[in-house]
């Protein structure tokens, strides 16, 4: 498979913001925004809409601010903040000096707040949270009407001023717009704009006692900052005529909310609640751990900030809710890495192999190539000797029909050394389970390929011994079991859901010596294993690789048979 076979789609906000800019719309300006809550580690999901609000504006020649809506102290930290910016930043994008803060808009939200009560469009309520929801009414039910809807102007500053002050225990009281109770769409009736809560704040300490609520910050703030494209996700469909009455009661510059449908990937989750609850829990070492879907967990998996970019191309923007087979994200990578990673060879599972009738003192130095994708990279040296290793799985004492690889009697390929046959099997006499492999080589074949023209089934990797460096080696599966386990169950369900063999530790793999000096963050091709990339833990002396993908690819043998579209 190649680009032009998945290519870029074009997509309904694009159209939209092309017509905007042709009817002259928002003067022709393209200003987006990022608008992350600094409650947990950023995941794959809003790379999408990094990629889609950055990418626009970008594409476009605008700007895309990043603003953080930062309304909810109790679940908010600076680590997030700080974690939320470097993710970003690694996916390639820039805000320069347009960083923002839902918090550094406090005492404008609150002005816009105390104008709707003077207009008589919001009132102090006094009912609790339980009879809120009570009173609201249903979907086939229209909702009653506060008993304190109707408190005068007057009376309503006061108490708003009072909750302000922090005269008033939290969940006491409300600021409620007074918008219309029957309302077929239940975020219309009376929704609530400020609570009370004497929480410290991450930016503004204890200076609020009252916090705005999502809804209704959200489109001020898109108004303060000149956005004209306010590209959100479905779920905020409903949402959208609150966002469209706040700005139109109060007469502000007013952009255009569009939604679109969130990133669903199977085998996984894209919630921040439910990963900070794996994190909590331990079932997850910590929010970069390589399993989970966040940037940083993919960053440290060996995920590039391209092959994310790509991935959110392929999988384009849609009107209607759809879960995208985390095969594409794995080909995304398989593919960005084809084209850069180092070749180089690593025993996962070491079986010893002793070439007979190779010198005990001789060392060549072999020609190997770093990346037949990439000439420029060129070649280097790998060392062969007498005894060697090559994967346990590559052997079999007595092999079925289909399997071509090493065997009693039979002759393979050593890559870029030699061509060598088995002899013999050493077993351990206790267990019976073979130990060690003796075998001959063919002079002849220096380099990997024979004069004669003789042609073996199968080419292993190997090491050798003497020079091998030991790696401690971290495979991955999937984070769940099933498909739609992430997504579908509930909290408690979901831990049950994990797949208890998302990660497989190998202690002590055998590298090519090369690699000694390999350094975290960098990512090589292991030949026939996949790609691996240098974990932090990492230190002097004790190498360790997380696995970022195998070879196989899922993704294209899909396609092939037709079973996604
Ligand atoms: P979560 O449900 O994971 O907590 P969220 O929507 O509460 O996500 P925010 O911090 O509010 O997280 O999200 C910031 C932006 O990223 C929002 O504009 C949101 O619409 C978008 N976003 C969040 N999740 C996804 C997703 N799965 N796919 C696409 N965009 C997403
Ligand atoms: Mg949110």
């Amino acid at each position: 498979m190649n680009d032009s076979e998945i290519s870029k789609p074009a997509h309904f906000i694009r159209t939209i913001i092309i017509e905007d800019r042709a009817s002259g719309r928002f003067e022709r300006r393209v200003h987006t925004r990022f608008p992350p809550e600094p409650n947990g580690y950023l995941h794959i999901g809003h790379a999408k809409s990094i990629c889609l609000n950055f990418g626009l504006a970008r594409e476009f020649g605008g700007r895309c601010n990043l603003r953080f809506d930062d309304t909810n102290p109790t679940k908010e930290a600076v680590e997030y903040v700080e974690s939320i910016k470097e993710d970003v930043r690694w996916l390639g994008f820039d805000w320069d000096d347009r960083l923002y803060y839902a918090s550094d808009y406090f005492e404008r939200i609150y002005q816009c707040a105390v104008r709707l009560i003077e207009q008589g469009q919001a009132y102090v309520c006094d009912l609790s949270a339980d009879q809120i929801r009570e009173y609201r009414g249903t979907l086939t039910e229209p909702g009653r009407e506060s008993p304190y809807r109707e408190r005068s102007v007057a009376d309503n500053l006061d108490l708003f001023q009072r909750m302000r002050a922090g005269e008033f225990p939290d969940g006491s009281r409300v600021l409620r717009a007074k918008i219309d109770m029957a309302s077929p769409n239940l975020n219309l009736r009376d929704p609530v704009m400020y609570r009370i809560l004497h929480a410290a704040h991450h930016r503004t300490g204890t200076a609020w006692r009252i916090y705005p609520m999502y809804d209704f910050t959200h489109g001020l703030c898109d108004s303060f900052e000149g956005i004209t494209h306010s590209i959100c996700t479905l779920e905020f469909e409903d949402h959208r005529p609150l966002y469209d009455w706040f700005l139109d009661q109060l007469e502000l510059y007013h952009p255009l909310q569009i939604e679109f449908a969130r990133l669903n990937l199977t085998y996984t989750v894209m919630s921040k609640r439910k990963l900070l609850r794996l994190v909590e829990k331990g079932l997850a070492r910590s929010w970069d751990d390589p399993r989970m879907p966040t940037i940083s967990g993919l960053r440290r998996r060996g995920y590039t900030p391209e092959s994310i970019r790509n991935f959110c191309d392929r999988i384009g923007v849609a009107k209607s809710n759809a879960t995208v087979d985390i095969a594409l994200l794995e080909y995304s990578i398989r593919e960005d890495l084809n084209r850069k990673a180092p070749r180089v060879m690593g025993v996962l599972n070491p079986l010893r192999v002793v070439i007979e009738d190779y010198p005990d003192d001789r060392v060549e130095w072999l020609e190997a190539v770093n990346n037949p994708e990439d000439p420029a990279a060129g070649t280097r040296q790998v060392p062969f000797s007498r005894v060697l290793y090559i994967e346990q799985d590559d052997f079999m004492e007595q092999p079925p029909k289909k399997f071509y690889r090493l065997a009693p009697g039979r002759e393979v390929r050593l890559r870029y050394a030699y061509y060598i046959t088995c002899r013999e099997v050493v077993k351990d006499p206790a267990t019976g389970a073979v130990i060690e492999v003796r075998c001959t080589h063919d002079p002849q074949t220096r380099g990997g390929s024979s004069a004669d023209g003789r042609k073996v089934k199968a080419t292993l990797h190997w090491v050798s011994a003497v020079h091998a460096v030991p790696a401690e080696i971290r495979l991955y599966g999937h984070l769940f079991s099933a498909a739609d386990a992430g997504d579908a169950t509930s909290d408690e369900q979901f831990e049950a859901a994990l797949n208890p063999e998302s990660l497989q530790v190998i202690p002590q793999a055998l590298l090519e010596p090369g690699l000694a000096a390999a350094q975290p963050g960098q990512t090589f091709q292991f030949e026939r294993l996949g790609y691996f990339c240098v974990d932090p833990d990492a230190s002097d002396g004790h190498l360790v690789f997380n696995r970022t993908v195998t070879l196989r690819d899922a993704w294209a043998k899909i396609q092939k048979t037709g079973n996604a579209s």
